[in-house]
């Protein structure tokens, strides 16, 4: 499929349309299933269940498979989420997941619970869940070796230490396994506490000798336009974020404050597509991991 004739626009207003009818479609599709479900229809196919026949006859993957039925069940015993589900307010996965916790509860109790999730987030809908079921359900750090040089740790950590570890990665701009994110923490950790434990004094980074000065970002200037902006100045994502000049340095924009800013991947794509410039051209962004 060719898009590349539409204009901007329409690209964004057709891209909305389509959500809009796949959500229809999910719905409708929800809609055979219960039904189906109701006939046994399944059991004349020689399926031995509705999971069975999603997988093997419609191809479903087993998670995409439990989604759909539960949220098809579910229909059957509260139509009035089909609405909700072709508006975008639930989503298959919170319906499970509600199902999860809450699969004896009665009709109306479902009701008021579906309530509280819509609109949701994943993540905040599981929190929800939690906070509404009253369950604490938290498991001790455990460790135990797996091969001759490998653990397996089991850690429990809060909501705000899985934010403060997004924010890292984000910065990092790289998709870290746990393992280098650990050690990599562990690294910068031991250096810090080095450092004072024994007052060295080492410099981390070279200053930049300023004939490399034009278009490379001094790390000082990095860290003050990290400080006023935070996020994409575009639109507010905190991932992937690269230091971008407002008039592209190859148009004789100039490598100043005034004319720097933070934006995230895309953004950055985005602006250099605007003004005109091919991305191959410029090379890479200046990502803001080299930030020091
Ligand atoms: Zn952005």
């Amino acid at each position: 499929m060719q898009l590349s004739h539409l204009t901007d626009k329409i690209l964004l207003i057709d891209t909305k349309k389509l959500v809009i009818s796949e959500r229809e479609v999910t719905s409708r599709v929800l809609h055979h299933l219960k039904e189906i479900d109701h006939r046994k229809l399944y059991s004349e196919q020689k399926y031995s269940s509705l999971f069975d026949y999603c997988l093997r006859e419609l191809g479903y993957s087993e998670a995409s498979a439990y989604r759909r039925i539960v949220a098809a069940r579910l229909l059957a015993e509260i139509p009035e989420i089909d609405v909700k589900i072709e508006s975008g307010l639930l989503t298959l996965s919170n319906i499970s997941q509600m199902n999860q916790f809450f699969k004896d509860s009665s009709t109306s109790e479902k009701r008021g619970i579906l309530k509280k999730i819509e609109g949701l987030s994943k993540r905040e809908c599981e929190q929800k869940l939690f906070q509404l079921s009253g369950k604490e359900d938290l498991p001790k750090d455990t460790q135990r070796r797996v091969s001759q040089d490998k653990v397996q740790v089991a850690i429990v950590l809060s909501d705000e230490t899985m934010r403060e570890l997004d924010k890292l990665k984000a910065l990092l701009g790289k998709n870290l396994s746990m393992d280098e994110l650990v050690q990599f923490m562990a690294k910068i950790a031991i250096k810090s506490v080095e450092k004072n434990k024994f007052k060295q004094v080492k410099r981390l980074r070279k200053v930049l000798s300023p004939a490399k000065v034009g278009r490379v970002i001094p790390a000082g200037l990095k860290r003050e336009i990290y400080q006023r902006d935070q996020k994409c100045t575009n639109c507010g994502s905190v991932h992937r974020l690269n230091f971008d000049h407002r008039i592209p340095f190859a148009l004789g924009g100039p490598t100043k404050k005034e004319n720097l800013r933070l934006l995230c991947f895309h953004c950055n794509q985005r602006a250099r597509i605007r003004a005109g410039l091919e991305i191959k051209e410029r090379g890479k962004p200046t990502p803001v991991k080299r930030c020091g």
